[in-house]
């Protein structure tokens, strides 16, 4: 188990004694550490597995651990072990100690749209707002609960007119929450450090449950989630975190790399562990990732090197527009492929936004090849999963008032909006979820008897199939369900073809089938786990952009440079190296340039042999072809590691400061 390990990485697993960070760049082998730690104190230490709690960002990277942990240990020694996403671990506390917090069982998970929708009702009561001003608010409200900050507090702290208003908001959201039985991303970690603050018995009751922690990609917490960490290890300190400063791409949503100082100053006994070799990367690769990084400012210094070997020049390829350079990428693949013998999985294509997923899609289609995306429009976005997912959630949570909107008229019921209104009025006044309002009494006064009983029929539908799902075989209740709405008759006639149909059922069986192997496997785990758990589980999944089929098969990779994070193939293809997009326009705008650095030093890190960076000269934006400008990034690389081809050129400065002006000129002539 540690013959394989360098002695850096030796001292980091062997050192149980206080907590520990793990301070490196990529590819030197610190998940590596974690993954062999989790198998060192089950077998050497004596760590009971279901006492071992491991946590990283994303369901991929958690996935990916499990499987890593899982080739050294095995069976009934791993069994109860805890390897997920920090949401994951949340949602764990809050199933487990809802009452306490004031929620009944079934919970809703609201995901960013129904945040959204919420949002959006809660200000429209006083004027019509975009949707511009929507997201802000929604960000706006993220922060304050991943910093911690309640609603009051946020209102005293509100500096000008646009604080005040998304701080009164927040309250009133916060209040409609509760009210909904729901919770929201980032309640999933306020809630428990607010339930452990002010529950010193209950924290002291998962203290036990948990005996050691340890944390991947620990530069990417916030404010809550460190919080939450060190709750959790109290007095005892069993904890190992790893992390990379120069990898923290999540500032956005809250997260603090400062929190890796922070560790120190709030565990003085920490001890800190560099690993300095590479074991991913050819020396030009990994050389362009330090060069780039090098234009950062640095917290910690750190040199990386390999003995990987030299490898080959980085490709640069400038292409005339997005087609061609989506075609060019495609082709190569192709061609690599079979030259360097590999699998079509060896390769990975990266991008700085989901949307430049789709021509790259049509590509390769054209030349059919296979793919995979992460991310981006997942299974979840999907209509008919949509639908599903919202008669799921509302037989968990009657209460659900978002999913109750949607799944009334889905099959049509004949329920039209005004019904709905007043449905929704009278359920406001009285406190009570629309679900409830159906069948009070005094719902005569305000509607029609032909109306009342449509709502009626409806909610002794819902309850009887409720009721079947508790009592019985929930997965075969929930079968039954859809068949009793007849989706499928529903969908045959809303889809423009028999076969989209069929592709559409397909894809709710899957959704069922896949609802029914979560089930399976977390009461492997523990018996007591419900259907309601199930359903918030794969909620959870769909919010963090996860792909139903977790199929291994021999696919290329498409996905953004975040989702990238941690993940490492043998080719590797950064995609749109341009001005506006790799850096993005917006953080041009706000002058923060460092975190797109951060980025593509991400993005460079995960290829193992060779790695291409291609760009286009035109690419469509608003309809109209636009000159690009290559990334300023590319300048910052060794020139002579790479290996120009196209017709451009190494840029200069000069030539992109021109391009910019011409471009910022063009789009104030077309009022952009
Ligand atoms: P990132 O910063 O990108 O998350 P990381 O520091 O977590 O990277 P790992 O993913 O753990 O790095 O390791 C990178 C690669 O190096 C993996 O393929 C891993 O198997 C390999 N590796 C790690 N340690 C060693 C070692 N001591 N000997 C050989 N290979 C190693
Ligand atoms: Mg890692």
């Amino acid at each position: 188990m540690l013959s394989r390990l360098n002695p850096r990485q030796r001292e980091a697993v062997e050192y149980v004694g206080g907590p520990l960070l793990v301070l490196a760049g990529a590819g030197s082998g610190k998940t590596s550490v974690i993954t062999t730690k989790i198998a060192y104190l089950i077998k050497e230490c004596g760590i009971k597995a279901h006492k071992i709690a491991a946590v990283t960002f994303t369901n991929k990277a958690a996935r990916e651990m499990k499987e890593r942990v899982g080739k050294l240990v095995q069976g009934k020694e791993s069994r109860g072990l805890t390897v997920s996403t920090f949401h994951n671990l949340g949602l764990n506390i809050i199933r487990k100690e809802h009452k306490t917090l004031g929620y009944k069982a079934g919970f809703s998970l609201f995901d960013d749209q129904d945040t959204k929708s919420l949002i959006k009702d809660l200000m429209h009561k006083d004027f019509q707002t975009d949707a511009d001003i929507i997201g802000m608010v929604q960000h706006m409200i993220s922060n304050w609960k991943n910093d911690l900050i309640e609603p009051e507090q946020a209102l005293g702290l509100a500096e000008n007119d646009k604080e005040t208003l998304a701080a009164a908001v927040y309250r009133e959201y916060d209040r409609h929450l509760q009210a909904y039985n729901a919770v929201d991303f980032d309640d999933l970690i306020r809630l428990p450090v607010r339930l452990f603050r002010d529950h010193p018995d209950i924290l002291e009751r998962w203290q036990n449950k948990i005996h050691y922690m340890l944390v991947d990609e620990y530069q990417d917490t916030n404010v809550s989630q460190y919080l939450l960490v060190k709750l959790i290890i109290g007095y005892r300190g069993a904890l190992t975190v790893v992390g990379d400063d120069d990898q923290s791409i999540y500032a956005w949503r809250g997260a603090r790399p400062e929190n890796l100082v922070k560790l120190g100053e709030d565990f003085p006994s920490l001890r800190i562990v560099k690993l300095e070799q590479n074991y991913r990367s050819t020396s030009l690769i990994l050389r362009a990732a330090n060069t780039l990084i090098a234009n950062n400012p640095h917290v910690y210094e750190k040199t990386l090197w390999s003995e990987m070997g030299q490898g080959e020049q980085i490709r640069v390829i400038s292409c005339r527009n997005e087609d061609a350079e989506a075609e060019r990428v495609v082709t190569e693949i192709l061609t690599h492929r079979i030259k360097k013998d590999a699998s079509y999985k060896d390769f990975s294509i990266l991008y700085r936004g989901n949307h430049q997923s789709r021509i790259l899609e049509i590509k390769l289609q054209a030349f059919q090849v296979p793919y995979k995306i992460s991310g981006g429009t997942s299974f979840f976005a999907r209509h008919e999963i949509k639908d599903i997912m919202g008669y799921l959630k509302i037989l968990v949570n009657p209460d659900d008032d978002n999913a109750f909107l949607r799944v009334i008229n889905m099959p049509r019921r004949e329920i039209g909006p005004s019904t709905l209104e007043k449905l929704g009025t009278y359920a406001n006044q009285r406190h009570i979820s629309m679900f409830h309002a159906c069948s009070e009494l005094g719902l005569e006064q305000s509607l029609s008897e032909k109306q009342v009983d449509k709502l009626r029929r409806f909610n002794h539908w819902l309850e009887k199939t409720r009721q079947r799902c508790y009592q019985d075989d929930s997965i075969s209740a929930i079968r039954e369900m859809i068949h009793d709405i007849d989706y499928e008759g529903w969908l045959h006639q809303n889809s423009s073809s028999p076969q989209v149909a069929e592709r559409r059922m397909a894809n709710v069986r899957i959704l069922v089938d896949s609802l029914q192997d979560t089930l399976k496997r977390m009461q492997d785990d523990d018996d007591s786990a419900s259907i309601e758990d199930a359903i918030a589980r794969l909620v959870l999944r769909d919010m963090m952009e996860q792909q139903a089929e977790e199929d291994d098969s021999d696919r290329v990779q498409l996905m953004t440079l975040h989702s990238a994070k941690g993940l490492e193939y043998p080719h590797v293809y950064i995609v749109g190296m341009e001005e506006d997009l790799l850096p993005h326009r917006n953080s041009i705008d706000d002058g923060n340039i460092e975190e797109e650095r951060r980025l593509a030093y991400v993005g460079i890190t995960r290829a193992r042999q060779t790695l291409t960076l291609t760009m286009a000269a035109q690419r469509k934006q608003f309809g109209e072809m636009l000159n690009c400008t290559p990334s300023r990034f590319l300048d910052e690389l060794p020139p002579e590691d790479l290996a120009w081809e196209g017709k451009e050129q190494e840029p200069d400065k000069a030539k992109r400061e021109r391009g910019r002006a011409a471009l910022d000129s063009l789009k104030k002539s077309l009022g952009l």
